[in-house]
């Protein structure tokens, strides 16, 4: 029988006998986890040789004896001789010390877990049995890939004293287009304030005690506030609460994230941010549209529609080799195509408008600055949506396919 127990390394005294391959890989273990390592061996591969060089662990090199594991916390032996693991064994039974022996076959008294880790979970797996490493890694990663998928309940069950903030980036919609790391502080969070866009249906997956704050905006109208978003979180946070910021795309690119981790750091609240896939650059890709193209588009020019014409932008519509991406655009999209004309830019310049992108409501309308406008108000175009200025629009772009994803285009 096996009882598994999670030891505290740090600051312990290890011996490892033998310098070996299997020595080298679980030394990398106990260095991580802060324990002080001897090596017990005549001679030492080159893994082993390079950490010994680095001063990160001492090496007694010459053959292993009994004495040496005198004051050891823990011992591990793998040095490919199965008589000197068994005298190693031995040595620390008597001692009452416990030993890990990688000689095939053997057991040892302890016998390390294959583990992986989320955040601050930790999950291990042992055979009471016999060993069979290769089965012990398969079913450890299938747990590491739940536990980072966020479908496990990693939520803390008890309150720390110390809350923090977290501004996760969603991307453009489906969850799948999360991070690895958004979905576990997702799993964690005690409370998660969202957005109207981004992986909102992530939300009903949460378990029921999570608190969700819906802070939603529409283009031209804010129903919560940017300061009182601001107050929420710091106020979860100062109660000891674990602060998801749920924000569609990333959270830097024209979500306000830089004011809300200003607002963290001003209250002396802890705050991370996890980006995101931006829809300057998904929602366009989910049209088949790339927004830089060899010999087409050598620069990204990108503008939130509601916000003021500047020079910039006139020259980047003006610029052929310039692909201009404008965010909440659909209500500017006459003002800003009478300044691409009137900056120079040609009628027949391509534009894409893609709405909804990488969900199943997407639909994109193909058409060119003369029409966009027409265009637009004839198919009745709706936020959200992203607005494509540049010959990369063009819908005979990347032919034999234009489009990768057979949305409804018109
Ligand atoms: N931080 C976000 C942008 C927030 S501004 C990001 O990085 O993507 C909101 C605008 O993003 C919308 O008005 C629209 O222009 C665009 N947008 C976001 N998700 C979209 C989607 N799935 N399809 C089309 N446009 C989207």
């Amino acid at each position: 029988m096996t009882t598994m127990i999670g030891l505290s390394l740090s600051g312990r005294s290890v011996v490892m006998v033998g310098g070996g391959a299997v020595t080298a890989r679980r030394l990398e273990r106990f260095l991580a986890d802060g324990a002080r390592v001897r090596v017990v061996a005549p001679e030492v591969g080159g893994d082993v040789a390079r950490l010994i060089a680095e001063h990160r662990l001492v090496w007694t090199r010459r053959r292993f004896r009994a004495a040496d594991v005198t004051g050891a916390w823990l011992v591990h032996t793998a040095t490919g001789d199965p008589r000197t693991d068994d005298a190693v064994f031995a040595a620390c039974e008597r001692r009452q010390t416990p030993c890990v022996n990688a000689a095939d076959g053997a057991h040892g008294s302890a016998r390390l877990a294959a583990e992986t880790r989320s955040g601050d979970v930790v999950v291990g797996v042992v055979s009471d049995a016999s060993v069979d490493p290769r089965r012990a890694a398969r079913l450890r990663d299938a747990i590491g890939a739940l536990l980072r998928d966020g479908s496990l309940p990693l939520r803390r069950r008890r309150a720390t004293a110390v809350g923090r903030v977290d501004l996760v980036g969603g991307g453009p919609g489906p969850a799948d287009l999360m991070t690895v790391r958004g979905r576990r502080l997702l799993a964690e969070a005690d409370v998660v304030v969202a957005d109207r866009l981004g992986p909102t249906h992530v939300l009903a997956e949460l378990d029921p005690e999570v608190e969700v704050v819906d802070v939603g905006k529409r283009p031209g109208h804010h129903p919560v506030p940017q300061d009182e978003i601001n107050a929420i979180i710091v106020r979860h946070a100062r109660a000891g609460k674990r602060v998801v910021r749920l924000k569609g795309g990333d959270p830097f690119v024209f979500g306000r994230g830089g004011e809300e981790v200003a607002a963290c750091l001003a209250a002396g609240v802890a705050v991370e941010v996890v980006p995101g896939l931006t829809s300057v650059v998904s929602v366009p890709q989910s049209a088949g549209i790339p927004v830089t193209h060899r010999g087409t588009a050598a620069g990204l020019h990108v503008v939130n529609g509601q916000g003021e014409l500047t020079s910039s932008t006139l020259a980047a519509l003006a610029d052929d080799t310039v692909t201009t991406v404008v965010l909440m655009g659909v209500a500017a999209l006459p003002s800003i195509v009478a300044a691409a004309l009137a900056a120079g830019a040609p009628t027949t310049r391509p534009v894409a408008i893609v709405e909804s992108g990488h969900t199943p409501d997407q639909r994109t309308t193909r058409t060119t600055l003369a029409t966009a406008v027409s265009d637009a108000r004839g198919a009745g175009v709706t936020n959200p949506a992203v607005v494509v200025i540049g010959d990369v629009a063009r819908a005979d772009l990347l032919l034999p396919v234009p489009e990768l994803t057979g949305d409804r285009t018109r």
